[in-house]
């Protein structure tokens, strides 16, 4: 079966590609479609993939899924949080991880509660209108560190250390973040639903 993935983020396509692959699902991005990004207007990242689920299936008629996802830290009060994408640009700088990183270490600087979690929300539509969206929220915990380490992942990941895997997620292989992460928890969820409800697999 063929979803539109409402979102450009290529890094975020390869991990739920793989996560929902073995189901028959074949994930389009939706820039490959001309399809623009949907405005993020909400408070929590479950109202943001719903509106960026029915954007993607109204401009495309096919069904969708969306991933709205973040950084919530304790000691910011879930900042960066809906934010996280934009963190850096809300402050007048650029919007990339780079900056998004240097960002979340100045404001975290001094900060003795290191304690944040990465949140995602999954939401599927078989059609713009779908009066039953499946909607699954997924989240990892871990400790921000006071400065970058490893390579692989995208986003906050060199910066969150997972203390049950001693590493940094951008630390670990793909195939170790995409067992455990938030977007991972959410997925296992979210194929519950797909078979329960969609009939797939
Ligand atoms: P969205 O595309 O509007 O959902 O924004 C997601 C933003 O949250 C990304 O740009 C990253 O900054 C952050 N984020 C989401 N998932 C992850 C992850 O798996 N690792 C690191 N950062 C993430």
């Amino acid at each position: 079966m063929k979803l539109v993935l409402a979102s450009n983020n290529a890094k975020k396509l390869v991990e739920l590609q793989a996560l929902f692959g073995p189901l028959g699902i074949e994930l389009v991005n939706q820039g490959s479609l001309g399809i623009p990004e949907a405005d993020e207007p909400f408070h929590t990242f479950a109202e943001n993939a719903l509106a960026k689920a029915r954007h993607a299936a109204r401009l495309s008629g096919l069904p969708a899924l969306a991933d709205d996802s973040g950084l919530s830290v304790e000691a910011l009060g879930g900042a960066p949080g809906v934010r996280s994408a934009r963190y850096a640009l809300d402050a007048g700088g650029e919007k990339s991880d780079a900056a998004n990183n240097e960002r979340l270490l100045r404001e975290m600087a001094g900060v003795a509660d290191r304690r944040g979690r990465f949140v995602c929300a999954l939401v599927a539509v078989r059609s713009a209108e779908d009066p039953e969206p499946l909607i699954a929220m997924g989240r990892w915990a871990g400790e921000i560190l006071t400065a970058p380490s490893g390579e692989g992942g995208f986003g906050y990941d060199p910066l969150m250390h997972i203390p049950a895997l001693g590493r940094t997620v951008a630390s670990l292989g793909a195939d170790v973040k995409n067992r455990h992460s938030h977007r991972a928890l959410a997925a296992a969820y979210l194929i519950t639903q797909f078979r329960d409800v969609w009939h797939l697999g």
